[in-house]
């Protein structure tokens, strides 16, 4: 997929600009982190000047006159500023380090806020879901992320900073001559001299970053396969702790495939894999030529300085001063060529996790709000609407024209992939309409304030999930009110399993959140959906087959008490078994993503040549009806 391909070379100004605007987004999301590690990088690149400056000065003194007096005060300044200079920044770390841990969760939220905030119908779209994943596993496993641009920034600038600070304590290395004294030595001074020292200075700083960025990026490049073969080993290595396939491994000896991938020495991070192949070939030999053009650079300035020194251009106090700043300059050029390179290898990486972040919100939010009416008379109308999912080629409804009044009770029903919770995520305006319009008393739903409109409905879908929570804190979504809680729970024939539950509505469901959770089966735990959604007390209650896991007492339970339990709501209720809506008011049938017949369940059945009767008839072959 084109979108989440971060292998997409960036041209130097997009990358550039990709960092920064990553960059601005934490400046503006959490500025502290971005400002203390400022402040700490910058600090740690400057602070050694002082201490080489007063060992100089120390030297000088040894080498001249040793004067005591002297020799005492540069000893105590060099002592003082040393342990200055280890205590703020002792400080500094630690407050870097407060402030990190106090807000490296938010990294995570600005995704989290996201994926709350973006519009359902892109939630459900797969290569939505794809660019999300690539991100966090970009992230996760391979280390790649949006942060990274605060440290290519805070890298950049200390830099930045160590090399201005350097070049100030090297300028009088230029300027100071080779006395006539030097002889045949003061060729150094020539400008050619100057030129050629200068050049291979810069040379040697320039070589190792260079060669390192270029086994960075090749390391890059390979980001993906490093995902993979992470997600092969998160797969295999902890097979066995994976409920939902313990059993089958134990009986089926899957093991097997877990120690085939664990001895393979093939495999990506093993001996003869991928990564191990790139260190000991391309990448390990640009690693080590770096880390060697670097150690002959520093041979080449010893030893250019000390000749300068030894023709008598400065004293000996100046060699220390000149080659740590010398290398220092050289180091910082070194930084910031690595982190220029950086902006390159993570401008793909960024932009990924950028362009999710920013995908647009496109759906209308309303201001609207609902009315709020005792007599809960609520009306909906469904006009000519059609949909189809993006990407699709096919409308999933098509033309449905609809309308039902409070208090009733209507039912969906119709052959799986029929359209109907389409239709029904149409009316919670989880999507809206491609064509045509719905009405809630006669206003377009995309007028009311988004929020509002939820309140109206209450929803128990097939692929619902309950959260790690208590029962009590499950059915009320909050902390709610224990009685009405536990009232719910027994209207939906939970009571006989509640009064087993050691704690009541307080017990946790399942081990996540609490380790003396208890798990409910599939049947139990739809019950308790259907609880939830009768707390929320909304106008409209919506059960998307409900059934669907239950046995068939409980499902009988159920259909023995919806009357009870939709009480004066309006009920829609979906299914495609038959049986189940018989008892409904209104029976809409879908077929195709088109209603094909509306009416109760007598008159339908009466229309022997249409969709219901047919269904009907298919069906009763396997029930008793
Ligand atoms: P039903 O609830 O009657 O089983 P659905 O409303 O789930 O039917 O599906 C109607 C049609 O829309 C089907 O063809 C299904 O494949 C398609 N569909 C459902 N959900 C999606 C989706 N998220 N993306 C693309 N197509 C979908």
């Amino acid at each position: 997929m084109k979108k989440t391909d971060a292998k997409k070379q960036l041209s130097r100004r997009e990358a550039f600009s990709v960092v920064w605007a990553s960059f601005r987004l934490f400046l503006r999301e959490m500025p502290e982190l971005v400002i203390s590690g400022l402040v700490v990088r910058i600090f740690a690149a400057v602070s050694p000047y002082a201490g080489i400056w007063f060992s100089a000065r120390l030297v000088d003194e040894l080498a001249g006159d040793k004067d005591p007096q002297k020799l005492m005060l540069w000893a105590g300044l060099a002592l003082i500023c040393a342990a200055l200079i280890s205590l703020a920044s002792a400080f500094l770390e630690r407050w870097r380090g407060a402030v990190r841990w106090t807000t490296w969760r938010r990294h995570e939220r600005l995704y989290a806020e996201k994926l709350l905030r973006m519009d359902y119908v892109k939630c459900e779209d797969t290569a939505v879901q794809q660019h999300f994943f690539t991100v966090q596993k970009n992230w996760h496993n391979a280390g790649h992320s949006i942060g990274d641009a605060i440290d290519i920034f805070e890298g950049l600038i200390s830099a930045v900073a160590s090399i201005l600070a350097g070049v100030g304590m090297t300028l009088s290395f230029f300027q100071s001559r080779v006395p006539p004294a030097g002889g045949a030595l003061q060729v150094l001074d020539r400008p050619a001299m100057l030129i050629l020292a200068a050049g291979l200075i810069l040379l040697a700083s320039l070589l190792p970053p260079a060669l390192s960025n270029r086994a960075g990026q090749i390391v890059a490049n390979v980001a993906g396969e490093f995902v993979r073969a992470e997600n092969l080993f998160l797969h295999f290595g902890y097979l066995g702790i994976k409920r939902k396939i313990a059993t089958d491994i134990r009986l089926f000896r899957l093991e097997k495939f877990s120690d085939r991938y664990n001895t393979d020495k093939e495999n990506t991070f093993f001996s003869r894999g991928l990564f191990a192949k790139m260190m000991r070939g391309k990448v390990g030999l640009l690693y080590a030529s770096g880390a060697a053009a670097s150690q002959l650079f520093s041979g080449a300035v010893y030893l250019y300085v000390c000749l300068k020194a030894w023709a008598g251009a400065f004293g000996i106090g100046a060699v220390t001063q000149y080659v740590a700043s010398i290398s220092r300059v050289a180091s910082g050029v070194s930084e910031l060529l690595s982190f220029a390179g950086k902006v390159r290898v993570e401008a793909p990486f960024i932009k990924l996790g950028l362009d999710f972040l920013n995908i647009p919100e496109e759906m209308y939010q309303g201001t609207l709000s609902v009315e709020k009416r005792r007599d809960r008379e609520y009306e909906v109308e469904f006009r000519n609407v059609s949909f189809r999912y993006p990407g699709a080629e096919d409308f999933a409804l098509k033309n449905v024209s609809l309308r039902f009044r409070v208090g009733s009770r209507l039912a969906v029903v119709g052959e799986n992939g029929s359209g109907k919770t389409t239709f029904i995520k149409l009316l919670c305006r989880l999507y809206d309409p491609t064509e045509g319009e719905i009405l809630l008393n006669g206003i377009d739903i995309r007028k009311y304030d988004p929020e509002d409109y939820y309140r109206v409905f209450a929803v128990v879908f097939q692929d619902y999930s309950l959260p790690a929570f208590c029962l009590r804190q499950i059915v009320a979504a909050g902390e709610g009110d224990p009685a009405r809680v536990e009232e719910c729970l027994r209207k939906v024939g939970f009571g006989e399993k509640l009064d087993a539950l050691p704690d009541g509505i307080e017990t946790y469901i399942t081990k996540g959140y609490d380790r003396s959770g208890v798990d409910l089966s599939g049947g139990e735990a739809q019950k308790v959906a259907i609880a939830r959604a009768l707390y929320k007390d909304a106008p409209f209650i919506i059960l998307d087959e409900p059934t669907a896991s239950l046995d068939p007492v409980a499902e009988a339970e159920i259909y023995e008490h919806f009357a009870e339990i939709s009480g004066d709501r309006t009920a829609v209720y979906i299914s495609h078994r038959l049986s189940s809506c018989k008892f409904c008011d209104e029976i809409a049938v879908f077929d195709h993503g088109r209603v094909v017949q509306q009416g109760s369940h007598e008159a339908l059945l009466a229309d022997t040549e249409g969709k219901y009767h047919a269904l009907w008839n298919a069906q009763a072959q396997y029930y008793n009806q």
